[in-house]
């Protein structure tokens, strides 16, 4: 049976598989590796954030595509994240003068999910701890490990040490992946990353007289040429509007007046719906956050480590297709482990193989809809309408 070993006690001992990071594609593969049936160890740096007052992420909401859904369903979870997401069948296109116009994703009945992204891991955790062979660690941040001896060196926030051994080391601990590092030392290994020139930042549209703002069923989007600004809806009614802009624009604003000097230049519409209040105060609240793009190759080393998710690629989030590639990993990574028989050894070297030429393509199509979503849609959109009026 190649997923056991034997023990000197001569008893049949499950292989060990150590998962780096317990974001949402780390803990989604927890659960892949333990409907397996390996005795698997989860090591994350934060606290369990189901237990957190406030959950830092990397965004608020997050649109779930079928690439995910799949993979969801997998490890018997897909019902549980869609029933609490909200279907966007279109993109919701708002003009300078407030004309909105929607652009559908597919065909009829087809749609992406908006969902929480705090609420996602927080399933996602629970589920791989209803497996009794997967064991959480918070509080864990792998500092390095060897690739000699596969010793892994966690640091707790008491700044004691822990140190241990797994048959196999899956890395997913985002786009500044501490398991990566050793990566960089092996001979052949490519790797990039690019800053793009655009920060974003999250704002909360609150709902009005207790209903959605806007119309919830889309996915807005304000497209400004060498800026734009998106919503995506919430449960509780609210919208998170994300600005993406280059760094230097942001810096331009520094008092409230010029926020709200910007958004009446800008995105007039949204206004009275966020509250000139409101807009002063949070477009001060936190930084721009930075976007990266990593690309990386091949994605293991032997038989002992793998990486996976923002890890393995981390790319610009406006292909909305980060996580849902991230989700699709564990998904191709496990049918390889059925074809090659779990054998490490060639299911790493093959899983690399075929996942390396697929991401770098939805990064580079991220890439490309950085543009696509700010500034062709409005082309587009003019094209669309001139054709629908000549229909
Ligand atoms: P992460 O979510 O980054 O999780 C990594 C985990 O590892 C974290 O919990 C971290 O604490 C932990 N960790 C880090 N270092 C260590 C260490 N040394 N030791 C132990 N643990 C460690 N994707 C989509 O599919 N759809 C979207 O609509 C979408 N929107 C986005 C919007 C924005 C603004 C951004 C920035 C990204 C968006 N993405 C989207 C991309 C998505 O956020 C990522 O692809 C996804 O979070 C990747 O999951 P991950 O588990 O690989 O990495």
């Amino acid at each position: 049976i190649s997923e056991t070993m034997e023990g000197s006690t001569g008893r049949v001992a499950k292989k060990k598989v150590a998962v780096v990071g317990g974001g949402l594609v780390g803990a989604l593969n927890a659960c892949f590796f333990a409907k397996r049936g390996f005795d698997v160890e989860v090591f994350e740096t934060r606290e369990d954030i189901r237990l957190a007052k406030i959950v830092k992420g990397r965004s608020i909401n997050l649109a779930l595509s079928h690439r995910g859904r799949q993979a969801l369903k997998h490890v018997g979870i897909e019902e549980k994240i869609v029933s609490k997401g909200i279907p966007m069948h279109a993109r919701m296109i708002h003009s300078l003068t407030g004309k909105q116009s929607p652009i559908p994703y597919g065909k009829k009945g087809q749609y992406i999910l908006s969902v929480d992204r705090a609420n996602l891991n927080k399933v996602l955790l629970t589920e791989a701890e209803t497996y009794p062979n997967t064991k959480l660690n918070f509080d864990h941040k792998l500092q390095d490990w060897s690739v000699e001896t596969g010793l892994m060196t966690f640091v707790r926030s008491d700044g004691s040490k822990k140190q241990t051994t797994a048959d196999l080391i899956v890395g997913c601990d985002g786009a500044f992946s501490a398991t990566r590092k050793q990566f960089l030392r092996q001979t052949r290994f490519n790797y990039s990353q690019t800053y793009i020139p655009h920060g974003y930042m999250e704002l909360t549209m609150l709902p009005i007289n207790g209903e959605f703002a806007m119309r919830p069923n889309y996915l807005h989007i304000w497209p400004r040429n060498t800026f734009m600004m998106i919503a995506l809806p919430n449960l509780d009614k609210t919208f998170t509007c994300t600005l993406f802009m280059p760094f230097d624009e942001f810096e331009k604003i520094t008092t409230g007046d010029q926020v709200i000097e910007f958004f009446q230049k800008y995105f007039p519409d949204t206004i009275p719906l966020i509250g000139v209040d409101t807009l002063k105060r949070d477009y001060f609240r936190l930084p721009a956050q930075a976007m990266v793009s990593v690309k990386c190759s091949p994605y293991h080393i032997g038989d002992k480590c793998v990486l996976m998710g923002d890890a393995a690629h981390a790319v610009v989030p406006f292909y909305g297709q980060g996580m849902n590639a991230g989700f699709e990993d564990c998904n191709v990574f496990d049918e390889i482990m059925d074809q090659f028989s779990e054998d490490l050894s060639a299911v790493l070297p093959e899983y690399s193989r075929v996942r390396v030429p697929d991401d770098h393509a939805i990064a580079d199509l991220a890439m490309y809809n950085y543009v696509e979503m700010r500034a062709h849609v409005n082309s587009r959109w003019f094209l669309f309408r001139k054709y629908l009026d000549n229909l």
